[in-house]
């Protein structure tokens, strides 16, 4: 269960302690790549929990992390975790695939931020191209010049950068074009309202025609329903996430996950 923040400046101070003492985890979800019909990705996704069995949304304290000035440190740990997560999934179930880490503009922007994502590669023996970074919009829109350096550097490296929420920021093509990104995940906004509001059904349909002129590859989030994942499968969608396919969990049985059929052919 996903709690609220009721008094900032209490949350505040367990959070400190949080992060002190490692009270964090991570969950995966997975994402489904719909033309093999199988999972070709797993999204690392912080959790804190408050009290058992409740957990604060990170949309609701990775802001405050940050404004606390805990995002680089908490940030290093899910880069480790999340990349020792899938070599140990490696060692257990001949795992291949990706993970997916997002990354905070304040993490991205630190002068050490290379060093740290080096280090989880080199712990966890997994190649570059095996670790998809998820940032925003926003962070791109910054225009700052460590962004374009650590950018740079990262694709350089063979690490994957994706462009979480697209279409909610300023949606700026420019960057799609000076930046050298691989993948776009449509906002979960505009997956809502299939069936529902043609206009945003276009918009999906653009933005994956877009995506395929760049040669990108596009992710749904947030799909819920069959009707979502129907649309999507016909207007030529690579990959889909969402509740329907699978919750985020703490971990994963991969036998499972690869002799599971995913029914989606
Ligand atoms: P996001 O990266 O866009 O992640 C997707 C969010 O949508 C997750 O919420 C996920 O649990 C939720 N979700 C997935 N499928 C569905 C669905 O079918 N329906 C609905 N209603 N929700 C779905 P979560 O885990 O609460 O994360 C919220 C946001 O917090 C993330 O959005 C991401 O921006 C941020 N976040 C999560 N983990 C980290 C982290 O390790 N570092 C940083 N900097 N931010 C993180
Ligand atoms: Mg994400
Ligand atoms: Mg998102």
């Amino acid at each position: 269960m996903l709690v609220g923040l009721e008094n900032e400046g209490a949350m505040g101070d367990d959070l400190q302690k949080a992060a002190g003492v490692g009270a964090f985890t991570l969950h995966y979800q997975p994402m489904i790549d719909l033309r093999r019909g199988c999972v070709s990705s797993f999204e690392a996704l912080l959790r804190w929990e408050v009290t058992s069995g409740s957990f604060v949304s990170p949309a609701v304290f990775v802001p405050l992390l940050e404004r606390q000035g805990l995002i680089a440190d908490v940030g290093a740990w899910v880069l480790q975790e999340a990349t020792r997560q899938l070599r140990r999934w490696f060692s257990v179930g001949g795992a291949s695939g990706r993970i997916a880490v997002n990354v905070s503009p304040k993490q991205f922007e630190r002068h050490d931020f290379l060093a740290t994502v080096e280090s989880a590669l080199l712990a966890s023996r997994i190649e570059p191209g095996q670790l998809e970074l998820e940032i925003t919009e926003g962070l791109l829109m910054g225009d700052a010049s460590q962004t374009i350096a650590h950018l740079k550097a990262l694709r350089a490296l063979g690490v994957r950068i994706a462009i979480d929420d697209f279409g909610t920021g300023y949606s700026s093509l420019a960057y799609l074009h000076r930046f050298d990104v691989n993948v776009l995940k449509i906002d979960r906004s505009f997956i809502n309202a299939i069936g529902y509001d043609v206009a945003a059904e276009k918009i999906i349909t653009a933005i994956i025609g877009l995506a395929q002129h760049l040669g990108l590859e596009v992710v749904a989030e947030g799909v819920e329903t069959e009707a979502q994942l129907q649309f999507l499968q016909q207007a030529g969608c690579d990959m889909v996430q969402g509740f329907l396919l699978g919750k985020p969990r703490d971990d994963w049985d991969l036998r499972e996950v690869h002799a599971r059929n995913w029914g989606i052919f």
